[in-house]
Formats: structure tokens, sequence, C-alpha cells
């Protein structure tokens, strides 16, 4: 019998912060408790909506769960503070013990299991959000699937996770991952460039061998 809890709600219920990872100079990853014996109901890649009142108006967006899903007694999400963001700059003002209303998880571009044997990932400074726990979630339970991963950033430092994609390069041979920066410094060994399209990337290897089948 399944004792584990999947939480989904419709209204915004309240979630204590209860640890702040720094990731780069404006991302961080918050971890929110759950229930000892609770987590998510959610597929990787479902978003929740954190909600909160500025200017005397309810305002709401969407963030997906870096962390992975089914992960019992917390969650992860991982949010670039933008200067005059409304949402952003409300959770990077928040402390350890606050709490923070959310509702969901809902359903938006996540991964089934079995949908795809090749898949490609495009991302661009924090839209890499939520690719991450669908990434996560594919090495972790080792399914067969071969991931491309093209990450585009402004420069190193906007980087996000470079040690686990570095480190997952590493431990699994069906992850590839090609970052790609407007910025590169001297010596920059990946890809560089400002706008980044699959079109007209030039496929090296072993971006060569997803040419069929790919889900992106
Ligand atoms: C399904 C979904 C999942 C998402 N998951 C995540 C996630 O996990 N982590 C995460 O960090 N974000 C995520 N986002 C983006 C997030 O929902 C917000 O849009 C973002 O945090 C900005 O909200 P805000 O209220 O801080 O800024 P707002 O008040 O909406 O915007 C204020 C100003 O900030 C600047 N700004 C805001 N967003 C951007 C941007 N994307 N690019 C450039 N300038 C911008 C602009 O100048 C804008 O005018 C997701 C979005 C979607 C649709």
């Amino acid at each position: 019998m399944d004792s584990v809890a999947r939480i989904k709600t419709t209204i915004p219920s309240p979630y204590p912060l209860t640890a702040i990872y720094i990731d780069t100079h404006d991302t961080r990853t918050f971890r929110f408790g759950l229930p000892a014996d609770a987590t998510l109901d959610m597929l990787p890649g479902d978003h929740l909506y954190v909600h909160a009142t500025s200017n005397g108006k309810s305002v709401k967006r969407p963030y997906t769960p870096s962390s992975l899903p089914g992960t019992v007694g917390f969650f992860d999400l991982t949010v670039k503070r933008y200067e005059t963001g409304t949402i952003s700059k409300y959770l990077d003002d928040q402390r350890i013990g606050d709490t923070v209303l959310m509702s969901g998880p809902r359903p938006g571009g996540h991964w089934v299991d079995g949908m795809a044997k090749k898949v490609g990932f495009v991302a661009g400074g924090t839209g890499i959000t939520p690719m991450i726990s669908i990434i996560r979630w594919i090495l972790t339970k080792r399914l067969d699937a071969e991931l491309f991963l093209v990450f585009a950033n402004k420069t190193e430092a906007d980087i996000i996770f470079r040690d686990e994609w570095e480190q997952d390069v590493r431990t699994h041979p069906s992850f590839h991952c090609t970052h790609v920066l407007e910025q590169p410094p001297a010596g920059w060994a990946g890809e560089t460039g400002f706008s980044f399209s699959v079109g007209h990337h030039r496929w090296r290897t072993p971006w060569k061998r997803c040419s069929e089948g790919l889900a992106i």
C-alpha cells in the first residue's frame, strides 16, 4: 500500500521555507517543507503557482519544482531574481521560517515515461528550470532515453547547475550537454552566439546522432 500522501491544491496553501541555496549571482533554490509522509502530486515538468499580494493586488506566477518528483518531505523551486520582478523579488526577500502561498501542481509540458527515446532540451538562462526535474528524473531512474541539452547563457557565471550537468556528462553516456555563451571568456571551448536556433545550429557530434526521432 502506498503510504505517501500526494499533495495537490486548487486554493493557495502555505508552505514553510526551510532552506535557501545560492546557485548563481541571481538565482537561488528555495526549499519548502512538506509533511514527512507527503510528496507533490506531479509529473516531471509540472508547475506550481506562487501567490502574493503586490500593491494591494493578488499576483501569481508559475514555477516548476526542480526537485525530483516523488521526493518526500520537501520540494525545491529554483528562481531567478529580476530586480523589477514582482514574485521573483518577493521570493528572494523571504527568509527561512517564512511561509509562501502556493497552489497546484498543475500540468504543463511534462514528461511521461516512455514518450520518447531521444529528447532535446533547448534552454536560455532561467528557461532551464522546467527541464531540470525532467532531466533529473530520466537520469535517476535510468530510463531508456538519450538526452541532448543545449543551454544558452549570457556569461559563464549565469550557468545554473553547471557542476551537475558536467557530472551528468561524465556519469551518464546517454546525456549530452552543449553550452552556448553570448559573452564567452578567453579560451571558451563551447559554442558562442547571441540567439540560438535549433534549425541553424551547426549540429556537431554527438548531436548529429540525434537527427532522427528527436522530441524537443
Ligand atoms: C510554466 C512556467 C514555469 C516557470 N518556472 C519558472 C522557474 O522554475 N523558475 C523561474 O525563475 N521562472 C520560472 N518561470 C517564470 C516565472 O513564472 C516568472 O515569469 C518570473 O519569475 C518573473 O516573474 P516576476 O513576477 O518576478 O516578474 P514580473 O513582475 O512578471 O516582470 C517584471 C519585469 O521583470 C523582467 N522580467 C521578468 N521575467 C523576465 C524574463 N523571463 N526575461 C527577461 N526579463 C524578465 C521584465 O523587465 C519585466 O517587465 C516559469 C514560467 C512558466 C510559464
